[in-house]
């Protein structure tokens, strides 16, 4: 059966605020599952608490809407039992860089074949806009009392120093690059992150949808390539890194978008085999219906 785009959309209206950013991130999503061709009942989201939380009951794949900080551990779990689904997580700033924190990092050292997606608008949305880890210092948008007094985390520096090996930025309004971006994250074997810059119209009005358009700009249309190969010497990869960390601490007038960094290394699955006979036929039965385990 041909798949067609509104197979990916669920028969739920999304209820967020209008001219949230969170529309043109589902709205990339779903492209670039329909684009890839991946069936419906071969992918997974995992989202934690938050508004971006609600994105797995608005598509028509599976969907998992766990705790708090928490959605890493579960997608982790589901694509170890069945490693031929394309398992996505997802999460706010809040939710991804403050109480998820620890598991961001745990699961850089494990490069499992996943995507992970950051919903970041720089507020806690759903309990009324308190600075989250990615406001920056001194910043204060209309729902803080007082100015931030704490430094701002970058998400991308944090997934280079934790491991991760295909690390992009994308932005919610910008949805043709963002399912690009997408489309590169689920292809890259191993562990992936998007940190997607939206607007939150209800509670940032430091970082709406104006201050982004000037600004926002693709690394990669301008000649910039993320590639580290496995066969790279040392002088390279430190060229490489060096570039990288320019790169992504670019912010102000101009900030950057696209590729940053992707780099070849084995997967945690791939690893997994090697220590576990027969792995991953020894995984639970897991397979979704209409799958192969069906209609044998
Ligand atoms: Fe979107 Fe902000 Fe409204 Fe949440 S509070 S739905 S992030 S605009």
């Amino acid at each position: 059966m041909e798949l067609k785009l509104a197979d990916y959309k669920s028969d739920l209206a999304p209820d967020w605020c209008p001219g949230c950013g969170d529309y043109g991130i589902l709205s990339a999503l779903q492209t670039a599952l329909y684009k890839l061709g991946i069936e419906p009942g071969r992918a997974v989201l995992v989202s934690g608490i938050g508004c971006s939380a609600k994105t797995v009951h608005y598509a028509a794949t599976y969907g998992v809407h766990t705790l708090h900080g928490r959605p890493l551990p579960v997608a982790q779990g589901v694509k170890l039992a069945n490693p031929e689904l394309t398992v996505i997580a997802m999460a706010g700033d809040g939710d991804g860089m403050g109480i998820g924190a620890g598991h961001f990092v745990g699961v850089g050292r494990r490069n499992p074949d996943l995507l992970y997606l950051i919903f970041n608008n720089e507020v806690y949305g759903m309990t009324k806009g308190q600075a989250s880890p990615t406001l920056e210092l001194g910043a204060q948008p209309k729902s803080l009392a007082r100015p931030n007094i704490q430094s701002k985390v970058n998400p991308l520096m944090l997934a280079f120093a934790a491991g991760f090996t295909f690390i992009a930025r994308g932005y919610a309004y910008d949805v043709k690059n963002l399912a690009r971006l997408m489309q590169q994250g689920i292809e890259h074997r191993g562990l992936a992150m998007i940190d997607v810059l939206q607007p939150c119209p209800t509670y940032n009005n430091l970082h709406t949808r104006e201050w982004f358009a000037p600004r926002v700009y693709d690394i990669n249309a301008e000649g910039y390539d993320p590639r580290v190969p496995r066969e790279m010497s040392d002088a390279e990869r430190a060229e490489r890194m060096a570039r990288f960390t320019l790169k992504a601490t670019e912010w102000g007038e101009r900030i950057p978008t696209g590729v940053f960094w992707q780099a070849e290394l084995p997967s945690f699955e791939e690893r997994l085999g090697e220590f576990l006979p027969g792995y991953p036929e020894t995984a639970p039965a897991t397979r979704p219906p209409g799958g192969e385990a069906d209609r044998a």
